[in-house]
């Protein structure tokens, strides 16, 4: 293998410096932990930014993934395929769906959903997506005009008109924003990168009714947390309300990459042949490790997940709760943010020095993912780093 001096050298060379990656050179993974090339060990509490929720290299998938190797890597989407079919079918019998578009990643998911509501709207004129305050939806152009945090869009402009912004869990902005160009309401029930903030679910029945009321399509972006993280399949049966269209990524491959646009049945025909389109998607490999994470996702193992989850959260309020140093502990299922009164990346870069990997968002929120088959040994490795690096911590 190179030398990690080279790795480091060639990645900074060569590559847009367009994350600021930690340093450390990955080469391994099995399960919830990550190797780096010294050999040395790292507890993903961060589940590769919620991709690999129920485990790295687990070996369902990859024999799924094998097996279709095997047989086939591409198709066109001018042909069916067999893992296709199955991924959709089970899907929608899974959820609230019964249509479903495949893609490669989360933002072309969300720009799917956005070109759905457009044309949904269509013939009334109607284009507005309302979308809410610390929302992230993507970098591509349309999933960033969705997204209002200045320090990801500006310099990007002009970005694309109709995004009205509302603040999340209030129903009257929501209420403010409505005339007659709304198409759609937009969100995630779990803000992710934008600080861990759970939407309630009197909010979300509150929108289902100015939805229903004003016939606009709601959409959730579960790319973050949908997949388990909350202790049910989608967040969404979580919070207790359904939307209309669903977008899905992250989690979906098991570390291969897919996304999905879901919506209910009765809006399958908004878009028709041509009017949308992916070359990757549905691409049968990626088809085939989701199938294999979708049978691995059983109702036994979201009940499992959601009850350790709330056992988590019980014990990191215990150590958190009495810190000066933290304002605050929230989130849903396994989906936590600790947000201290200081920058938290110290925090970070300790914890990764003593073996457990978990990053910061809004410069101050902890964020932790931590891997939804974490077992007792595994919790308590981390909730003995988190104890000793918050007692060394200085401020
Ligand atoms: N939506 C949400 C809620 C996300 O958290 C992310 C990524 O972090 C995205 C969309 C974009 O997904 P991707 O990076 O796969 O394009």
């Amino acid at each position: 293998m190179a030398r990690t001096t080279d790795i480091k050298l060639l990645t900074d060379r060569y590559i847009f410096q367009t994350y600021r990656r930690y340093p450390l050179v990955l080469t391994r993974a099995k399960g919830s932990w990550v190797w780096d090339e010294k050999g040395k060990k790292y507890l993903d509490f961060f589940s590769g930014i919620a991709v690999s929720g129920i485990g790295h290299n687990m070996p369902q998938v990859n024999t799924a993934i094998r097996r279709q190797v095997g047989q086939m890597l591409h198709s066109s989407n001018y042909y069916y395929t067999e893992p296709a079919a199955r991924l959709a079918e089970m899907l929608c019998k899974r959820s609230f769906a019964g249509r479903v578009f495949f893609c490669s990643s989360g933002t072309e998911a969300n720009e799917a959903a956005i070109k759905l509501a457009r044309r949904y709207g269509d013939k009334k004129g109607r284009y507005e997506i309302i979308v809410f305050e610390n929302a992230f939806h993507g970098r591509t152009l349309g999933a960033l005009s969705a997204t209002p945090q200045p320090k990801f869009r500006d310099h990007f402009g002009p970005l694309l008109p109709g995004f009205p912004v509302a603040r999340f869990n209030d129903l009257n902005s929501v209420a403010r924003l409505i005339n007659e160009k709304t198409a759609a309401v937009m969100l995630e029930p779990v803000q992710g990168e934008g600080g861990l903030h759970a939407a309630t679910p009197a909010f979300l029945r509150g929108l289902r009714q100015l939805a229903d009321q004003h016939q606009l399509l709601l959409m959730f972006d579960e790319v973050q947390c949908g997949l388990g993280r909350t202790g049910r399949l989608f967040a969404y049966e979580s919070l207790g309300v359904a939307p209309d269209v669903m977008t899905l990524a992250k989690g979906l491959g098991g570390g291969l990459p897919i996304g999905a646009m879901m919506a209910r049945d009765e809006l399958g025909n908004v878009l028709g042949a041509g009017d949308h389109g992916s070359t990757f998607g549905a691409n049968p490999v990626a088809c085939s490790a989701a199938l294999a994470v979708l049978k691995i996702l059983t109702p036994a193992f979201l009940r499992n997940v959601n009850r350790d989850a709330e056992k988590l959260h019980r014990e990191l309020k215990e150590l958190f709760g009495q810190s000066p140093l933290v304002k605050d502990i929230r989130g849903l299922g396994y989906m936590i943010g600790i947000e201290l009164k200081q920058p938290a990346l110290d925090f970070v870069h300790a914890c990764r020095q003593q073996g457990l990997l978990i990053n910061c968002t809004q410069n101050t929120v902890l964020r932790f993912l931590p891997p939804l088959a974490l077992n007792a040994a595994e919790k308590r490795f981390a909730l003995k780093v988190l104890r000793q690096v918050l007692s060394t911590q200085h401020f």
